[in-house]
């Protein structure tokens, strides 16, 4: 007999692979949470598989694709071009066989230029041995700002998020849960907690926030023009917009894990379950 688990209590399973912001980092001090910049995917049973953001966490996904010798066929919905969210693509070992596929959603730029152009200007000589056309696999493009579309049985929505570029957050729903991503926030520099409408539509009611907490409120002070946020604002947007769990994302390189230990007791008591995301950690929605 199947237990209940088994019959669809868990709808989706999130992993996160890389949980940092910036640049990844290793060491003594890092080796409980991880060092390797923001990858995470989440998955339902029949469905492809969906990745958030490719950093260098990406590599770890791969390695299942790799280990079973088996084509990779997923999606990856990217927030935006910086070095944190993108560096793990041309490293993506799965897409070197020709029967890889792999479909991509993120934002067009200021200019014009398309998600598109904007991943073939990164994967191209100088800074990568090949053009993404040397990578084998097949790739495809869609440019994304506010948007609301389905990707095989999974609801999506992007929103334009605060940050520094075009960047936006997502929410995956399917079978009744959700989960928002959010993993580059800049909290308002007046000093409020204000939260931008499409954030708040991103994480209304959510199962599972996952957001930017790379500072401390004094780091705060020193880096407020730098496209990120507290653990304070973070837990704020969560309570404002009824998120039932939170995932604090995006570690600054700098924490340590005894840090990270300490973030988590000082957030318990905020009214939302809140949890330091760890790589190699799943979530079970
Ligand atoms: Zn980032
Ligand atoms: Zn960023």
């Amino acid at each position: 007999m199947r237990s209940v688990r088994e019959m669809g209590s868990e709808q989706l399973r999130v992993t996160f692979h890389g949980v940092r912001g910036s640049t990844p980092c290793h060491g003594p001090t890092t080796m409980k949470y991880g060092g390797n910049t923001a990858c995470v995917s989440v998955q339902a049973d029949g469905q492809r598989p969906l990745l958030l953001d490719l950093g260098t966490g990406l590599r770890y996904f791969g390695n299942q694709f790799v280990e079973k010798d088996a084509p990779v066929n997923a999606v990856a919905l990217v927030t935006h071009l910086h070095w944190d969210h993108i560096q793990g693509l041309p490293f993506f070992a799965p897409v070197l066989k020709p029967d890889a596929r792999l479909e991509m959603f993120g934002p067009v730029q200021e200019d014009g230029t398309s998600f598109m152009e904007s991943v073939k200007n990164i994967v191209r000589p100088p800074t990568f041995p090949v053009d993404l056309s040397g990578l084998q696999g097949r790739f495809s493009f869609h440019d994304v700002a506010d948007n609301d579309f389905a990707i095989d049985g999974y609801s999506i929505k992007s929103r334009l998020v605060p940050h520094i570029g075009p960047t936006v957050g997502y929410r995956i729903e399917f079978g009744g849960v959700s989960v928002a991503y959010i993993s580059d926030h800049q909290q308002p520099l007046d000093g409020s907690f204000a939260i931008a409408d499409g954030v708040r539509e991103l994480v209304e009611g959510v199962d599972l926030l996952i957001h930017d907490a790379q500072y401390t409120p004094a780091e705060f002070v020193t880096k407020a023009h730098w496209g990120h946020c507290t653990t304070e604002f973070a837990v704020g947007v969560a309570m404002s917009c009824g998120a039932k769990r939170l995932a604090l994302f995006h570690h600054d390189p700098e924490r340590t894990d005894a840090e990270l230990d300490a973030t988590k007791a000082c957030s318990d008591s905020a009214g939302v379950e809140v949890f330091v995301a760890r790589e190699g950690a799943t979530i079970n929605l």
